[in-house]
């Protein structure tokens, strides 16, 4: 038999299928074989009867590495879809569905010796064939007939070593050896959970997705709306028809709650898949998955992968987050993903929000999703009421400083009630704009109404759009003030500030610094959640779905600063993460306030967002979106080029741009835009960085896709890697 195989080599550029002969493998199975005379791993992505290759060339199969297909034929059909939408790699693709460390066969089924009685005999019978005074053996012997086979360790630690070892020789008691789970869940507390009656939103959600259970829905429901049990009453039925599920949410981590729920209803049908396992632990959930010993996979992003088969649902919570489209290689798109393996398992996909993705939520207009409302809150709990600060105001009355008096005012209240605070800070992406101080004015690109970003290297505003560079302003072409600020308030800074205003009150700070080790995230929201402080200050990771009951106030110190990032999701980024944070509060009996300060108080996306009004707001920005030919009205094509070599990397571009421009010219209708730039980052990781951007429109999308990843085929530098992306969500 000849086997098409892909040899896992990480540096170099092929991407090519290498046939081998041998003799009764799987396809899917990872193999080892000789390439280029060195032993490589391999994966058999087909097997056929013949090859183009003269058959005294063919090298045979050196040896199989696992004793089991690790790539099941769904995830190759999968693999070519990715390797077509995404113009991607074969290898890339295919390490995303194995752990990591199977690779270079770093990890292993752990065994371990157990042991049992050999005989089925009476306890008496046996016991009478020990000498009286030997009452370890005695002992160990009345606990086996009770408990069963049981680990070796344990026995050795409850009886001795000495007792086990005599009584195998005596042949009283066996040892056979067998595998173990490494299990991810020690630390994890969990209680007997009582199982909610649904609410009548929720009992209508959960009916309109079993009524099809092949469905796509979008199920949009406010912060504190019970989407949770939604999700758990949803498995727990597919899973009640011997079907499997995968549940998503943005980063498990920051989302600790629906684990435990998840483990508390459904026990050890649930595996985690999730890069801050250790090597074991991942290995074991993941072949949990596979063997179908488990039947619901969580994760973040990538345990949309999860080996499963047979999958009834799939469910995303929180699908407007941009963490479910990859930005580094291999660069997906999640929901995308979903889709395809929904679509060959005959599941349904069900994606939950309080503010669904624009694209999404165009999706469900059109009809390719189901819309589900969910438009109150639990038992009718009010949403928060939220008041907005004009901090030109504050600047221009004498009010410096990073705390407006409303919040100092709504701070003191909060803890003079024996409440808890929430203290946000918003800084998405890399970039700063440059904003006036007193006016609020912010500078943007003529051409593309982006803001633009200060090059503090060359002292220029630059549009991240079109690549139209501007001087420096000199003061403000608003109110002719010089009063410019581009930087950032930091978090630790906040923190300080709160310490000398509140001397006595405890103050817990969650961001990049303080979340380094694994465990950080739980250990920082467990100390807020029993109370051992009364305000947190964090960064959008404490935006995400926390149920604190006792936050009674949020403040969102600068509203702004997402909104004048440099890219058309500017304004959407700031409404989500404005709603989710403003949904922090009052979650319990008590009404909550948010205090928003900004410097743009009349902004539609801040006054929508204050009103917590999704409709009003996607009525606004979709318009806008079709005035502008953004997507969901066309497609974002990104083609970077990066290498050590500026030259080179300068020389691929150019060569490429020349055919993309005859390819534009041939279909000038389907290409809204296309230009050639420097990436804002300019050099990564030692490596520099050049960017194609293209807008085609929706329509042209599979007619010129195939011809534009030909073009970056043709690549003729070998030190220039080249990444498409599609819609990126980070243009830095
Ligand atoms: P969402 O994810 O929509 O923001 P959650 O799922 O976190 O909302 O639910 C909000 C709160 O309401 C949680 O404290 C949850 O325990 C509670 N809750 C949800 N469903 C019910 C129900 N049917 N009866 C009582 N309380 C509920
Ligand atoms: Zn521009």
């Amino acid at each position: 038999m000849i086997y098409s195989v892909i040899v896992d080599i990480s540096a170099s550029e092929v991407d090519r299928i290498f046939d081998y002969k041998g003799e009764g493998y799987q396809v899917g199975m990872r193999v080892a074989v000789d390439f280029a005379n060195r032993k490589k791993e391999g994966y058999i992505v087909a097997q056929k009867e013949t090859t183009d290759c003269p058959l005294h060339k063919l090298k045979e199969i050196i040896a199989p590495l696992d004793d089991f297909a690790a790539i099941s034929p769904e995830q190759l059909k999968l693999g070519e879809f990715m390797r077509r939408e995404y113009h991607l790699r074969w290898v890339d693709v295919l390490r995303l569905f194995i752990p990591a460390e199977m690779r270079g066969n770093r990890v292993k089924t752990l065994s371990k010796k157990q042991s049992y009685l050999t005989a089925d005999k009476s306890l008496d019978d046996i016991l009478s064939s020990l000498k009286p005074n030997a009452a370890k053996q005695r002992d160990l012997v009345s606990f086996l007939y009770k408990n069963g086979a049981t680990l070796n360790e344990q026995l050795n630690n409850s009886f001795g070593a000495g007792a086990l070892k005599a009584l195998v020789e005596k042949g009283i008691v066996s040892t056979n050896e067998i595998v173990v789970r490494r299990s991810p869940y020690k630390n994890l507390k969990t209680a007997e959970q009582q199982k909610k009656v649904l609410l009548p939103a929720q009992q209508n959600a959960v009916n309109t997705v079993l009524s099809n259970k092949q469905g796509r829905y979008l199920l949009h429901g406010v912060t504190g709306s019970g989407k949770t049990e939604v999700y758990l009453t949803i498995i727990e039925n597919i899973v009640a028809e011997g079907k499997s599920c995968i549940m998503l949410v943005p980063e498990i981590a920051l989302t600790p709650n629906m684990l435990r729920q998840l483990r508390e209803r459904f026990g050890d049908n649930v595996a985690l898949l999730h890069s801050g396992l250790s090597v074991g632990e991942r290995y074991d959930e993941w072949l949990r998955l596979r063997n179908g010993e488990a039947q619901i996979a969580i994760g973040a992003r990538s345990a949309i992968f999860a080996p499963l088969t047979n999958l009834g649902a799939i469910i995303i919570d929180e699908e407007h987050d941009s963490s479910y489209i990859s930005d580094f290689n291999p660069r997906y798109n999640t929901l995308e993903v979903a889709e395809f393996r929904a679509q060959e398992n005959g599941a349904l996909l069900l994606m939950g929000s309080a503010t669904p993705s624009l694209t999404s939520y165009y999706a469900a207009q059109k009809g390719q999703l189901r819309l589900i409302e969910m438009p109150e809150r639990i038992n009718k709990r009010p949403l928060p009421n939220v008041e907005i600060v004009d901090m030109a105001e504050e600047t221009r009355s004498g009010h410096k400083g990073i705390f407006s008096r409303l919040l100092k005012q709504r701070l003191q209240e909060t803890l003079d009630k024996g409440n808890q605070a929430m203290l946000f800070l918003n800084r998405r992406g890399f970039s700063s704009f440059l904003m006036c101080t007193k006016c609020g004015y912010v500078a943007k690109c003529a051409d593309c109404d982006v803001s633009l970003t200060v090059h503090r290297e060359d002292n220029m505003l630059k549009c991240h759009y079109c690549g139209k560079k501007y001087y420096m302003l000199a003061k403000c072409p608003e109110c002719g003030q010089n009063s410019f600020r581009q930087g950032r308030i930091g978090t630790q800074q906040v923190v300080d500030l709160l310490k000398e205003m509140f001397p006595t009150v405890n103050v817990l700070r969650m961001d990049a610094d303080t979340t380094q080790t694994k465990e950080s995230h739980g250990k920082i929201l467990e100390a807020f959640a029993r109370g051992e402080a009364q305000i947190l200050v964090g960064t959008q990771m404490i935006a995400k779905g926390h149920d604190f009951p006792k936050v009674t106030l949020v403040g969102v110190l600068d509203g702004d600063q997402s909104l004048h990032h440099s890219d058309y999701l500017a304004t959407e980024r700031t409404f989500e993460l404005i709603t989710q944070v403003a949904g922090r509060s009052g979650r319990d009996t008590e009404t909550g306030t948010v205090v928003l300060q900004t410097y743009t108080p009349t902004h539609y996306c801040l006054q929508l967002a204050a009103k917590q009004d999704y409709k009003g707001f996607y009525k606004r920005e979709i318009s806008l979106r079709e005035a502008s030919a953004f997507p969901p009205f066309s497609e974002i094509l990104r083609i970077l080029y990066q290498g050590e070599n500026e030259k080179d990397c300068i020389d691929e571009l150019t060569t490429q741009y020349a055919d993309l421009t005859n390819l534009k010219a041939d279909n000038s209708l389907d290409f809204f835009y296309m230009d050639k730039m420097r990436c804002p980052l300019k050099r990564a990781e030692k490596k520099y960085r050049f960017q194609i951007l293209i807008k085609l429109s929706k329509n042209s999308v599979n007619k010129i896709l195939p011809q534009i990843y030909s073009i970056c085929d043709n690549k003729k530098r070998s030190n220039v890697q080249i990444f498409v992306e599609r819609n990126p969500q980070n243009l830095s």
